[in-house]
């Protein structure tokens, strides 16, 4: 098992860890401040910094095999540094800290856009929801006018928990129709923007609104019957 630190420190950018296993370009550490891809984010990439001072770069985050298990991928040309060794974790800051600003974006598209959510992705230079809904209801200057206006009143981005039956007993809090909250751990995080949108989510998040800067809608298309995508960008 890997102890997730972003889990409850998004803005933490490296860590000291113990190498736990190799599997052939694939390191797994004791604990990490690496986001395994998931739940429409994408993994962090960065370097693993070894004693001598050897930096091996990290060109994608996946999860491993058991829950809680983070595999760091290395590029080609790296050397697996073997278990035991202490490294530094780093993560590419200036990237995540984008996934995240987009991430918490798309919370705020959930909530401008009232229907179900049929998928989503978000990247370093753009982000989307697919909505299930009719063409003629998005209009993209109403979508951005609401959109800014949510982060511009900068409210703080609050992290918790919810149980299982709790979850079960108020479906409609899953708004992703295509990814379900991990269950049977007894309980699940949960990411609330108070007055504005609550859903369990397990990605990393900014701790205001306002961090996210100016949005603007790039376009919206159609991607089939129950796919309106509405894809946001950072204005500047
Ligand atoms: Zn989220």
């Amino acid at each position: 098992m890997t102890e997730l630190v972003f889990r409850n420190d998004a803005y933490a950018r490296l860590c000291e860890a113990r190498v736990l296993r190799v599997v052939g370009r694939q390191v797994l550490l004791d604990r990490t401040v690496f986001y395994p891809a998931g739940g429409g984010q994408p993994g962090d990439t960065g370097e693993l910094v070894t004693p001598e001072d050897l930096r091996l770069r990290v060109i994608d985050t996946v999860k491993g095999e058991a829950p809680d298990e983070v595999m760091h991928v290395l590029a080609d040309d790296a050397q697996a540094p073997p278990p035991g060794t202490i490294v530094t974790a780093a993560i590419d800051w200036p990237r995540r800290h984008r996934l995240m600003r987009f991430h918490t974006a798309l919370h705020l598209l959930c909530a401008v856009v009232q229907a179900p959510v049929s998928g989503g992705r978000m990247a370093p230079e753009k982000a989307h929801l697919d909505f299930d809904i009719e063409m003629d209801k998005l209009v993209a200057t109403e979508i951005e006018d609401r959109l800014n206006a949510l982060v511009a009143a900068d409210t703080p981005v609050e992290i918790g928990h919810i149980s299982d039956e709790e979850l079960d007993a108020k479906p409609d809090l899953v708004k992703t129709m295509s990814v379900q909250p991990p269950r049977g751990q007894g309980r699940v995080r949960t990411v609330r923007i108070p007055g504005v949108d609550l859903q369990p989510c397990g990605g990393t998040h900014l701790a205001r609104t306002g961090e996210i800067g100016p949005l603007k809608v790039l376009r919206i298309r159609s991607e089939g019957k129950r796919n309106k995508r509405v894809t946001i960008a950072f204005a500047e």
